[in-house]
């Protein structure tokens, strides 16, 4: 036996009542008989001590028997069947010693629990089907959620007689209400009384969750014990939970007995998977349901489920569909406008959307309060130390001073709160007004228990006396709907946001193009012009040189040196000129021979005569190329010039021009056996005005910016590969 097997505990009160185990229980209620057999042989193992009462069959006649003993051999069998098959096991009625029982099995894991009842009385199945057909009728026909309760109260009591019928609906907190009643006229109205969650705790929840009916056939019963104790099969306390004759905890039959209640039956309702209240019928004195007569029940509670489902989905997809309205409507206006805190506040306002009070608006570091709301100041306070250091973007609740103790001072306007951040420091907020509300209970809430002198434990309340208490500080809850509209709205905002960054950088790149556009104007202008008197200096020099060159003496060196200077001036603006001449010009695409034109650049450049030395391998044929010829005329001149100039100073210069073919392109190459690139140097040579082969070599550093830009202009790339020392290739593709 494992040491974790759990126990019912010796001493139950209602301050452990919440841990009480209440399926093990151990004990049956005295109107039927709990038995428990081995699954494999249907050996009778366990059961509750009244046999002899119900059965007038002593316990002796059957421990260790085989079931048959008791609901004979034909039972049996078709029972071992079932079990073989892994059939449902359904309810059979069964005589025993002449009279007629309801045999009520439940497969457990290594055993058959057997709950065995009474089917005295009569059993009008007609009844039943108007029964049913009643409840459908009249469910359907019913209007609201109110309605559709009272309807079900008084069906209940039509149906099976209790003196009292009780509708009793959760709240999040699991405190009950009780939202409609029908009940003996001279018995104290209890509608509208709330209970707290104590009196029906979790276990007894999940159980009804689990069993859906629960009788408790009399209260002032002495529940009858199972023996032997632990199972013989599991070694283990009998698992009672899908007994409908478990015993009934002592704690919870002192309640019912200080209420003066004599028999009860509940039903749960769930509504979509989860516990929505109870109908709970009370009896002053013992009154027992048969097992059609629940069942009966149990379909009244499964319909009164499904129309409030219904009713609940409705009135969600009623509510969705008028704020879905109100949301497209504030997309437009975002959409159409400039300013986010205006386009939310105008025609139609983001207050509109959900049921509030008012709102706040928090939008790159301006507040905007709309309606009914806290003050700037209590805004911004609440903002900067609440509402930023939530982890989640949506926070609400309807009881905002329970968290925020600030908020009591404002709990008029705004003791509920939905606030979505939209992005990181930007809010929306919705505020609800607190809504004063006297809660009725049944009894102090504050006093579940007393202290009974008697029983020398704590006991449950003995006051059922009407409680009244003022809640403050609360509003009306948020619904689900409420939720998924602002969410929905967070989306479109964020977009919206977003949108609006795009076009503005847009609008700033446009103005930097122009900007630029205008700068390359300025600078051609200004080349332009300095060409010029430029012109003139080198004119007057070179008669100065020529003319007075013997009177200058000494003075004719630094005429010289200007002149020299002059013609570097003259170079660089050229360079310059055609740069921005390059930049401002359309392209004019065209396929022409890449051979041609290196044989005019070579022919331009006289190079026979200037690189005498220099050997130049042109590759026959090269692919045509397609694109601004003028254009590449100056890509192809920059590169051979450089690879003339560069390789000019080594032993045998050598410079070769082709094509070659990689990943499926065309790329063109010049190589020389030059003074190379370093490789920290490999990317920067291609901006302006960057030169890094010193003094000896002439150059204005703009040549290879304009290879670059030829390229880019053409969509392609260029780049090179060189090791220091042992010169450079340039590979290009357009
Ligand atoms: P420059 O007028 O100085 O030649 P470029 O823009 O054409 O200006 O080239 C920039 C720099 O790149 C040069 O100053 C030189 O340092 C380097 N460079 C260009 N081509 C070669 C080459 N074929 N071999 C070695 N270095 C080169």
């Amino acid at each position: 036996m494992s040491s974790h097997t759990e126990f019912y505990p010796e001493k139950i009160d209602i301050s452990n009542c919440e841990k009480e185990p209440i399926h093990i229980i151990g004990k049956s209620q005295s109107h039927g008989v709990i038995l428990a057999c081995r699954l494999e042989t249907l050996e009778i193992t366990q059961c509750s001590e009244n046999t002899a009462k119900v059965f007038s069959m002593p316990q002796d006649d059957i421990f260790g028997k085989p079931l048959s003993v008791i609901i004979g051999s034909e039972q049996e069998a078709k029972l071992k069947t079932k079990i073989l098959k892994e059939e449902s096991l359904l309810p059979e009625e069964i005589s025993i010693k002449g009279r007629s029982f309801l045999m009520l099995p439940n497969r457990l894991e290594e055993e058959l629990l057997i709950d065995c009842e009474s089917l005295e009385g009569v059993n009008d199945p007609v009844l039943f089907q108007r029964q049913l057909t009643r409840i459908l009728n009249n469910f359907r026909s019913a209007g609201s959620v109110g309605d559709l309760c009272r309807e079900a109260a008084k069906l209940t009591k039509d149906f099976f007689a209790y003196h009292r019928v009780m509708i009793y609906q959760f709240d999040k907190e699991w405190n009950g209400e009780v939202v409609a009643e029908e009940k003996e006229e001279a018995a104290e109205s209890w509608l509208g009384l709330r209970y707290p969650a104590s009196d029906i705790p979790a276990q007894s929840r999940a159980l009804f969750f689990k069993n859906r009916v629960r009788i408790i056939a009399n209260v002032n019963d002495v529940p009858v014990p199972i023996s032997p104790q632990l199972s013989p099969v599991t070694g283990k306390p009998l698992d009672l939970s899908n007994s409908g004759l478990r015993g009934v905890s002592p704690i919870h039959i002192e309640y019912l007995q200080n209420m003066g209640v004599g028999a009860s039956i509940t039903a749960a309702i769930v509504v979509k998977g989860k516990l929505w209240g109870l109908i709970t019928c009370h009896h002053n004195s013992a009154k027992f349901l048969n097992y059609y007569q629940r069942e009966s029940f149990r379909f009244l509670a499964q319909m009164f489920s499904n129309e409030i489902a219904l009713r609940e989905t409705n009135s969600f997809l009623e509510k969705t569909a008028i704020s879905e309205r109100i949301r497209e409507k504030l997309v437009v206006q975002m959409n159409s406008g400039n300013r986010l805190l205006n386009t939310l506040t105008s025609e139609v306002k983001f207050t509109d959307l959900v049921d509030c009070g008012g709102g706040a608006l928090f939008i790159d570091g301006e507040l905007l309060l709309e309606g009914r709301s806290p003050s700037e100041a209590e805004v911004m306070f609440l903002i900067g130390n609440f509402l930023n250091s939530k982890q989640e973007d949506i926070y609400f609740t309807s009881k905002l001073s329970e968290d925020f103790s600030e908020a009591q001072n404002y709990k008029e306007a705004a003791s509920g709160i939905l606030s979505l951040r939209i992005s990181e420091n930007n809010f929306m907020i919705w505020f609800r007004p607190e809504v004063l509300q006297t809660v009725e209970w049944g009894g102090n809430p504050e006093k579940k228990m007393s202290y009974n002198e008697e029983k020398q434990r704590l006991s449950p309340r003995k006051s059922f006396e009407k409680w009244s208490q003022l809640l403050t500080g609360t509003s009306t809850d948020w619904q689900d709907h409420d939720l998924n509209v602002v969410k929905a709205l967070q989306e479109n905002v964020r977009f919206v946001i977003l949108e609006k960054q795009r076009n503005k950088i847009e609008e700033l790149n446009a103005e930097l193009l122009k900007a630029n556009e205008e700068l390359e104007l300025f600078s051609y202008g200004l080349s332009h012009d300095l060409k010029a008197p430029l012109r003139g200096i080198k004119g007057y020099l070179q008669i100065l040189q020529e003319d007075f060159g013997k009177s200058l003496g000494e003075g004719k060196e630094y005429v010289d040196t200007t002149l020299d200077l002059t013609q570097k001036m003259n170079l660089l603006i050229d360079d310059i000129l055609s740069y921005s001449r390059l930049n401002s010009g359309e392209i004019k695409k065209k396929k022409f021979s890449v051979n041609q034109l290196v044989g005019e650049i070579l022919d331009v450049f006289n190079v026979k005569m200037n690189y005498p030395r220099t050997k130049i391998l042109v590759q026959e044929n090269m692919p045509e190329a397609f694109g601004d010829r003028r254009m590449l005329f100056q890509l192809w001149a920059n590169l051979i010039n450089n690879a003339l100039k560069y390789s000019s100073g080594v032993e045998e210069p050598q410079i070769e021009i082709g094509a070659v073919r990689k990943e499926n392109k065309n790329v063109y190459f010049v190589k020389d056996n030059g003074i190379g690139i370093a490789p920290e140097f490999q990317e920067k040579i291609f901006e302006t005005f960057s030169r890094f082969a010193g003094e000896k070599f002439q150059g204005s550093g703009i040549g290879l910016a304009i290879v670059k830009l030829v390229t880019e202009k053409h969509g392609g790339k260029i780049w090179v590969e060189s090791e220091p020392g042992n010169g450079a290739v340039f590979y290009f593709q357009i």
